[in-house]
């Protein structure tokens, strides 16, 4: 029998590796950090999904703030203290559980934070937009704010549906979600600037023409670290131009897509 063939070895990086990677990358110590990322893209990481946010934090320091999206899928009532997220990846969802996290209250849209600026980061905002200027990912734009993109693309984005709200595009459409209401339990329909969001990968370009967009490896994956005020300038740049300019063309036959240039259409 023929001996296997010899497996690559993949590196597995260290925690103190990773800190080193992100503050290259362009970090800020002492800032807030919006972190979307797909764990399998980073690791192997020393202590799983547990070391990448270890190394989130020591990059941020005491003073620096972690954020995360943490949303669920609207089928059961939302209880920050229980409810799982929903397609948000391992590293977001062992972040909520942790102590000292807090997480905002939206029942489909809630992100989680850590640090001194997580209660006003989580501070309670409007049923809709989820994403609004009043929602964790706004509050970041606010407050100057840095996010990252690691092992994901700018589909996967969510400071881009603020630059939408602020931008007002002119489509919407709305989902049910489960909410409580004192005793009862009612089914809600709550209206967000949703489409198949693929189209959020022309910030690559945009973003980088302009010298806005740091790239670089941390762990195994790509990572993009960009300013959240510069995704939302050059995001609205763009819509000012066009306002359907992240929704598929009619001719691609997308059905989220369409279904946001139908509710244009009957506006
Ligand atoms: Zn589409």
């Amino acid at each position: 029998m023929n001996p296997p063939p010899p497996v690559a070895e993949v590196h597995q990086f260290t925690i103190d590796e990773v800190v080193a990677q992100l503050r290259t990358l362009g970090v800020r110590g002492g800032g807030v950090l919006l972190v979307h990322t797909s764990f399998r893209a980073v690791a192997p990481i020393e202590c799983g999904p547990e070391g990448l946010i270890a190394a989130f934090r020591l990059a941020l320091g005491d003073d620096g703030t972690l954020v995360m999206p943490t949303m669920t899928d609207g089928e059961t009532v939302f209880d920050r203290a229980s409810t799982p997220t929903h397609a948000m990846g391992i590293t977001a969802e062992t972040f909520w559980r942790q102590p000292r996290v807090l997480r905002s209250t939206h029942p489909s849209g809630s992100f989680a934070a850590a640090g001194p600026l997580a209660s006003h980061i989580c501070a309670p905002q409007p049923l809709s937009p989820l994403h609004g200027r009043e929602s964790p990912p706004g509050r970041v734009y606010d407050l100057g704010g840095q996010v990252l993109l690691l092992g994901v693309g700018h589909s996967e984005n969510t400071t881009l549906h603020v630059a939408e709200a602020i931008a007002n595009v002119p489509y919407s459409v709305s989902y049910p979600c489960l909410i409580s209401v004192g005793e009862r339990v009612e089914n809600v329909m709550i209206a967000e600037t949703d489409h198949c969001c693929e189209n959020f990968a022309k910030m690559d370009a945009w973003l980088r023409d302009s010298g806005l967009q740091r790239e670089g490896k941390v762990g195994n994956a790509h990572a993009r670290l960009c300013a959240s005020r510069d995704i939302v300038a050059i995001a609205l740049e763009q819509l000012s131009e066009d306002p359907l300019v992240f929704l598929c063309p009619r001719s691609r036959a997308c059905v989220e897509c369409d279904a946001a240039r139908d509710s244009v259409d009957r506006a």
